[in-house]
């Protein structure tokens, strides 16, 4: 059961879009998440989230977002956020990112999506209408293994759903992609790993895949990520003392030759790196003398 709690905004803005996911401006429909990774940075004490398994809905965002939208002047890609899963269990009961995506709809304004739940698929009705603008959809994937996903993401459908979903939104001809961030050093950090989801990427018909070949740990987020360390592979949280000792952002100790790999596979399947982002139109002869 989610806590109902009053936003007082709810679109932030970027003075640019951003260079990995091209967003302009970002939307928290929620705070905390179900899914629980263990590796969350919406744990880090700058969330200020006191319990992150608790979650809250901001019952007036649509309200909001319905007033906030139409005063924007420049026409940017929305994201989905962070602190949150737009598409965590609590969506089917509140429908929050389906209403937002309406007036995103109606606003005709661009939207990128990133998710782990195939809960997305109830929404690609939505996101092909937005699409005629520009609509992304990228689906989290970090192992190609289900039963090593449900110990780093305990909460989120298992990654063969999510490998489904893809290709269910590919179908549809919704831009789609994946964000295959954090690959944890000493647990995700290898040959195999890296093969089999771009393999299964390619299988799947995605559109593109973004690599993040390390993770970033502060303060809260990495106790909490050491004690699930200790608890489901023993010996990995030492190496990360050893290697990275307070370091925020820790990179694969391999991270040049994975580059190089990850690279070399996407090229031999036709894979993208990059996504395609969001072009704003030219203005037309009319709107220029005006302006
Ligand atoms: S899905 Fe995202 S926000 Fe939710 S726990 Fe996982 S990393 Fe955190």
């Amino acid at each position: 059961m989610a806590e109902e709690i009053y936003a007082r905004t709810i679109l932030n803005s970027f003075k640019e879009p951003d260079p990995w996911f091209g967003i302009k401006y970002n939307m928290n429909l929620y705070r905390g998440c179900r899914h629980q990774c263990i590796y969350c940075d919406s744990r880090s004490e700058c969330y200020r989230i006191e319990d992150f398994s608790r979650v809250q809905v901001k019952t007036n965002a649509i309200d909001l977002l319905r007033r906030e939208l139409p005063r924007k002047k420049i026409k940017g890609t929305i994201g989905t956020g962070s602190m949150h899963d737009p598409y965590m269990p609590d969506e089917a009961k509140y429908g929050m990112t389906r209403k937002a995506l309406e007036i995103i709809a109606a606003n005709k304004f661009p939207v990128h999506i990133i998710t782990k739940s195939d809960l997305i698929l109830r929404d690609a009705d939505l996101l092909k209408e937005i699409g005629k603008v520009y609509a992304a959809a990228s689906i989290t994937i970090t192992t190609a293994n289900d039963g090593l996903g449900l110990k780093l993401e305990p909460g989120a459908p298992k990654v063969s759903q999510r490998f489904t979903a893809i290709e269910k939104l590919a179908k549809e001809g919704v831009l789609t992609g994946i964000t295959a961030m954090p690959i944890l050093p000493f647990i995700e950090d290898n040959d195999d790993n890296l093969k089999a989801i771009v393999e299964r990427a390619k299988d799947s018909g995605a559109n593109y895949i973004l690599f993040g070949l390390g993770v970033s740990l502060r303060d809260r987020q990495r106790d909490y990520f050491y004690n699930k360390l200790d608890a489901y592979f023993p010996g990995i949280k030492q190496k990360y003392e050893k290697v990275y000792g307070l370091k925020y952002w820790c990179n694969s100790p391999e991270y040049d030759r994975l580059k190089k790999t990850v690279q070399n596979l996407c090229v031999k399947y036709g894979m993208p790196t990059k996504m395609p982002f969001y072009i704003p139109e030219e203005p037309q002869a009319d709107q220029l003398e005006l302006l």
